[in-house]
Formats: C-alpha cells, structure tokens, sequence
C-alpha cells in the first residue's frame, strides 16, 4: 500500500482486515427481508452497545450530523438550553443550538478539567425554563472524561428537562449506562471505538425525548426521527443506507459482543496506559485532570507540538493529531481506537523517541 501511515490519531482509525476487505465486497439490494435480518441484528446489538432499550438508530453521516439530528428533533425555536463547554466538541453544541435560534446557556469548564456535577444542579435550580442539557462523555479536543453518571442523576428529577450526550469518542471505551444513567439522547460516530469507516452517525432517543419531539417546532427532512423509528420497527432505513458500512459494521458488533463489552474496554484501558506509560517515560504528561480512555492530550513545554506532528508523519509515518488556534504549537493527542495493539504502541514511541532526539540536536 502507497505510503501507509500508522493513524495514531481522534479517527478515522486503524481496521482489521477481516472488516476492512468487507467494504470492498459487491454491494447488496436492502430492500429484502435477508437484508431486514441484518438489520435486526445491527440494531439489537447497537442496544447492547449503547446499553438501551429504546432504539438507536444511524444516519448516513458523521457525528456532527447525529448532533445536529438531536437538537433539530427535540427541539423548538427559542426553548433555553443548558451546553457545557470545555472544548471545541462542548461549544459545537452551542453553535448548533444557537443556528437554530435556540437561547443557549453556557457553562465554561477550564480547558482540561472536567465539570463539576454540582455547577449543572446550581443552574438547572436558578433556571426552571431548561429544556435540555447537552453534555460530551469525552471532550476529544482536550482528552478530558466528563462525570455523565452524576450530571444524569441531577436531570431524571426534573420532568421537563432532557439530559444529551455526545459519546462520538466515548462510547465502548468508556461505561455508559444509558437507561440507568438517565440519557434521553445519545449520539455517536462510526469512526472511533466502533472502528469501521467515517460516515455513520448514531442515535438513542428515550421515551421522554420521543415527547419532546412530538412538541417540538425545529424542523428537519433527512433526520426527522420519526421516520428512523417507523423504519427500526420494521428493521428497515427511511433512505438508502451506505450499505459497504453497515456490513463493517455488523461484523464489528458480532466481534464486540463476542469478546464482551467490558472486556473491550479493559483492551483499550490497557493500550491507553502503556501510551501514557511510555509518554511519561520521554518526559511528556497527560493534560486532562480526569482523562478520558484512548483519548491523550499532552501539553507540550519543551517543545513545538506542530513540529513533532510533522515530524512523526513526514518521517516516521506515524500519524498522531494536532490542535488548532492558539493550541497548535502546544498541544498535540494521540488516539489508540481500533486495532492498535502492543507493537503498534512500541513503533509510536519509537518514532516519538527519535522525533524529541532530533529537535533537541
Ligand atoms: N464530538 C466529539 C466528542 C468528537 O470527538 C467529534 C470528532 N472528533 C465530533 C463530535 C464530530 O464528529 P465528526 O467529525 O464525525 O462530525
């Protein structure tokens, strides 16, 4: 393969070649009941990854679609609600929800840090017109794991108010309950923990968001839900669905299921620390006070982040992520979804030993 590089980054991730090869397989008509066993099976065991009894549907796009499907089903124009932002992924719940003429609230949490649960109790008691909550599992942009659980506990007591979470990086790799937790909506993405192609995005809806959607006034054609939902009953999709990812994607949640969830997560909690290990060991440290699983964001003091991206890649083929803005020389991530296992660890910090040795010549 021309140039192959190790993607070491937030997604599109490192495949197998069992799922890989299914994309290149001929495509299939899914308007037939072989096709609709298929798709029973995907959506069962997308419950099961999702921890769900209610249906979890996917659209053709990626995560932000699926962010944008939620605010635009639940929602009217001028309801009030609460995001929290403590990096780009936060504030993109702000934008949406603002474009669509929503009065937005925002909680800022330092960069890094993780919410405190208490904040969203303080303002959900001093603002009684909130009509959802949008929180992220794991801020990608900074690598820090928010307290779902918690913020969950705090949103079931009040009865006209929805608790939504992005869980794009943070679903598999991290313990999300989603019915016990309180989650209304959940959304994700296919190019992460789910390790398939980009260009799936993923929804649960409750019972109670199905009511809020009943009411709501935003409207949208492509992600009207209730049409996923007519369509999930039947085992079918309104649209035509990217079949080559659905098949990827069917093997892939036949192999999660296969292996366990938690046993999953424990492989993935596993890499992510020798990662850490290994950075610690060349003098880096992990920036996020609660760090979220295969999600490492390091500040970098000594040296120029956008030059040891570049210098991984260009010669060392090892993809790792930067950041934008103000951060570009500062901080860099490195993402471990998909199949990075002990020797793809051992080429990145090889590569990365090699990298500092060459900027401090
Ligand atoms: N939310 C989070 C937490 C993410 O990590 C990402 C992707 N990095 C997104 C949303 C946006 O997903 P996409 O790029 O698939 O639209």
């Amino acid at each position: 393969m021309k140039n192959k590089k190790l993607l070491m980054v937030l997604g599109p991730t490192e495949i197998e070649d069992d799922i890989l090869s299914l994309g290149a397989e001929p495509q299939v008509y899914m308007r037939t009941p072989d096709y609709s066993e298929t798709l029973k099976k995907i959506f069962r065991n997308l419950q099961y990854i999702f921890q769900t009894e209610n249906p979890v549907v996917f659209f053709a796009a990626s995560g932000t679609g699926a962010m944008e499907a939620a605010v635009t089903n639940v929602l009217s124009k001028d309801d009030t609600i609460l995001y929290i932002n403590g990096g780009s992924f936060g504030e993109r719940w702000g934008k949406i929800c603002q474009l669509h003429g929503i009065k937005t609230i925002e909680l800022k949490v330092p960069f890094g840090d993780s919410v405190n649960p208490s904040d969203v109790k303080t303002i959900l008691e001093q603002n009684s017109n909130i009509k959802a909550v949008f929180a992220t599992l794991d801020e990608t942009s900074s690598g820090a794991l928010t307290d779902i659980k918690s913020i969950g506990e705090i949103i079931k007591k009040y009865d006209n108010t929805i608790f939504v979470v992005d869980a794009v990086s943070g679903l598999i790799v991290e313990p999300i309950q989603t019915d016990d937790w309180g989650i209304d909506v959940v959304i994700s993405s296919s190019q992460k923990a789910m390790a398939i192609p980009p260009g799936l995005g993923f929804m649960s809806i409750s019972k109670k968001a199905i009511e809020f959607a009943q009411k709501a006034n935003l409207k949208t054609f492509y992600f009207n839900i209730f049409d996923y939902i007519a369509n999930w009953k039947r085992n079918q999709t309104p649209f035509t669905p990217p079949v080559s990812l659905l098949n990827q994607l069917d093997l892939r949640l036949d192999k999660i299921k296969t292996e366990g969830l938690e046993n999953y997560r424990q492989r993935y909690s596993h890499i992510t620390q020798l990662i850490r290990d290994g950075l610690k060991n060349l003098g880096f440290k992990v920036f996020a006070k609660q760090p979220a699983n295969c999600v490492t964001g390091v500040l970098c003091e000594n040296y120029d982040a956008s030059k040891i991206v570049r210098i991984m890649r260009e010669k060392y083929n090892v993809e790792i992520a930067p950041s934008g803005g103000e951060l570009k020389t500062k901080f860099f991530r490195v993402g471990n979804f998909g199949a990075i296992g002990e020797k793809e660890v051992e080429i990145f910090l090889q590569a990365m030993a090699k990298t500092l040795e060459e900027l401090n010549r």
